[in-house]
């Protein structure tokens, strides 16, 4: 069988992780702009197979994978584990029922499920800057289906960026409502246990400890702790503060 070599890219379909890093193959190869990938063969670094230079090739399983279509990425399980978008396979390719092992690759677009992107814009910025940078178009798959989010030549479209800053400011106010302690809530106090709000105002709150006697506690003092996922008074850091250790 002979192994093909296409002049001209073919246009195939594939899944990504984008994470704060960056685009990386589901793997972890990253990916960089302006640049396009090329393929190595893991088996030629163990010392067997073929050089290095020569992947992907027929016998092996190396190369730089991609599907046939969206429909094909779905057969074969990635769809729901990342990004996915267009790439344009050229070098050596090697041809699969459902795809290409291929020895180089770009990427042409991206389509982001929503579901797949993070929340929080604070942590959404640096992942759609590492992916506009590849300068290829960004597509948004949202409840009501794609809007592009990012055109080249253009930037942001104003639609799909509003989107995700109305998603990030509706989980922003839950996670503040959250966030008010409130009767009933539970506070860790270092040193006395675990207490419980019995009532809050503006400036305090008391608390109940185990032994039945009530602490009036400066809210200022109360802080939620993100890696616990609950409320904490330091009373060392307090005493500290007032001289009394
Ligand atoms: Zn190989």
């Amino acid at each position: 069988m002979r192994v093909p070599d296409y002049i001209s890219p073919v246009v195939a379909y594939r899944a990504w992780q984008l994470d704060a890093n960056g685009l990386r193959s589901l793997s972890g190869q990253p990916w960089h702009p302006g640049r396009s990938l090329a393929a190595a063969c893991r088996a030629s670094v163990r010392g067997a197979a073929h050089d290095v230079h020569d992947a992907p090739q027929m016998t092996c399983t190396c190369g730089i994978y991609a599907a046939k279509s969206h429909a094909d990425l779905r057969t074969a399980g990635y769809a729901g584990f990342g990004i996915h978008g267009e790439v344009y396979l050229w070098g050596t390719v090697v041809e699969h029922e459902l795809g290409w092992r291929a020895q180089y690759a770009c990427p042409k677009n991206f389509f982001l499920p929503l579901e797949m992107l993070p929340v929080s814009m604070s942590m959404l910025e640096p992942r759609l800057k590492a992916l506009a940078a590849f300068g290829c178009d960004i597509h948004l798959i949202g409840r009501k289906g794609n809007m592009p989010l990012w055109v080249k030549g253009s930037g942001y479209e104003l639609t799909a960026l509003d989107l995700l800053v109305q998603r990030g400011k509706s989980w922003y106010a839950v996670r503040q409502e959250e966030r008010r302690i409130k009767r009933g809530d539970r506070v860790a106090i270092l040193g006395r246990g675990i207490a419980l709000v019995e009532h809050v105002n503006d400036k305090h709150a008391h608390v109940l400890l185990w032994n039945r006697n009530v602490l009036r506690i400066s809210r200022k003092e109360i802080v939620w702790d993100e890696q616990n996922m609950r409320w904490e008074l330091n009373l060392l850091a307090r005493l500290k503060a007032n001289g009394k250790t």
